[in-house]
Parts: structure tokens; sequence; C-alpha cells
């Protein structure tokens, strides 16, 4: 399954995911229609799926336009149904969604969003974390508690430790600062402070991150219990 990365709006990421002959795909949190549709036309793909990790304006920005030229369908959390433009397929957590030869696995993550769901496609061992885990960072809690986004970033870690983490946006510098003014001894995190770097440097997306490093370098990951969570979150918002 070949994943390609489209850089929309400021800093966010929509994916494409495309089947074994590269016909079909699906979108990721479009944020936006039109850098979508340019390289739909340009490679003549048919758009089947639009799956929306959760209900914000800059993840689900391009529902609309791209199901009404595509005719695509979109998934979302069955939660969400109200607002999440356009919506044609709910489904919940734990389920697996299968259509041709894409499947993934649902995971209700809240947190960010009470809804907020991720894709994964285990069999490929990649996921779609959305505005849940970033590479080096978590997302804001905006409708959950602490907890809940503790629990959640739980779930994503005991997956495979070689699952690449496809995130809603390109964070990681930021959060980069972030893990090394709070684990500045961390001798892993400063040998990706040098990739990420190289990446930025030359114009390229920190994304996918590995699990595995996400794990020894992610500080909100690396935090013990809910409340040494918390804490760093709160840190983090002021930072
Ligand atoms: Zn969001
Ligand atoms: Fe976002």
């Amino acid at each position: 399954m070949e994943v390609k990365i489209i850089p929309c709006l400021n800093d966010n990421y929509s994916y494409l995911i495309f089947d074994k002959n590269k016909k079909n795909a699906c979108v990721i949190d479009p944020s936006e229609s039109k850098p979508i549709i340019e390289i739909i036309e340009k490679n003549k793909i048919n758009l089947r799926y639009i799956l929306n990790t959760h209900h914000h304006y800059d993840h689900v920005g391009g529902n609309k336009e791209l199901k009404k030229r595509y005719n695509s369908k979109i998934i979302g959390f069955k939660d969400d149904k109200d607002r999440i433009p356009e919506i044609d397929i709910l489904v919940e957590n734990n389920q697996i969604w299968r259509e041709e030869n894409f499947e993934a696995k649902i995971y209700h993550i809240p947190g960010h969003t009470s809804g907020h769901i991720a894709f994964h496609f285990f069999k490929e061992k990649k996921i779609f974390t959305g505005d849940t885990l970033f590479s080096l960072g978590c997302g804001r809690i905006f409708e959950g508690t602490y907890e809940q986004m503790f629990n959640s970033l739980k779930k994503i870690k005991e997956l495979p430790k070689d699952t690449e983490i496809y995130c809603g946006h390109e964070y990681t510098l930021q959060n980069l600062k972030f893990c090394i003014a709070n684990d500045p001894r961390n001798i892993k995190l400063n040998k990706k402070n040098v990739e990420i770097k190289k990446k930025l440097k030359n114009n390229l997306p920190t994304i996918p991150s590995i699990l595995r490093d996400e794990l020894e370098c992610n500080i909100f990951l690396k935090a013990k219990d809910v409340k040494s969570f918390s804490k760093l979150r709160d840190l983090k918002d002021n930072f």
C-alpha cells in the first residue's frame, strides 16, 4: 500500500493511500480539496473513500467538494455523525473497516475531541493518528480529559514497534524543542534531532515516524502515569 503525503493549508498533512494497481485510493483527512484534486487528476485515480479522524475543519474541509466530484464515500466515527460533513459510513471502536483491498482497524482515541479515531492498516503496519499522536508530541486536549488522552496514547503504544505513524500536522520541530528541553540527556532524541533538522532543511516531511522512535523520544509517550502526563501537557500548552 503506497502512501502519498499531501501538504495542505499551513501545516496539515492529508494522505492518499493506493491499492495495488494504483487505481483506487482513499484520502485521509482532506483539509482542503484543491491539492488532492490536482494529484487525482494527474494520476487518473478513483477516489473511492474519504476517511476522517475527527471533525475539525482542517481535517474535513475537503469532504464536500471531493465527494461531489468523485462520488466518494465518507467514513467517520458513529458518534460524530452530526458533525462530520456528508458522512456516509459510520464506524465504531475496534471495528475492522474493509472495502476492496483496504482493511483498517478503528480505534476510538478520545482526548483531542470526544469522537477522535485512528485508522490502523494493520497488515501494512501503518496508523493514521490525526491530532492525537504527533511525531514527538500529542494533540491538545479540547473535549476530553487528561486521562482519556493518556489512555488513547496507550492504545497506540501497544502496537508493533515498527508501525509507521502518519499524523495530521507537521509540528515535529516545535515538539522536538519541547522534548529536548525536558529530556536533554536522551541520546536517541539527540540523534532524532539531527535527522529531523536534515529533513526539514531539504523541505521534506518528517512523517512518517516509527513507533519505536516515538516510544524512546516522545516525552508524552514516556510519561508513566496520568499525573505526569497532565503536567507535561500543561507545560507544553505554555511552551
Ligand atoms: Zn484537530
Ligand atoms: Fe488539526
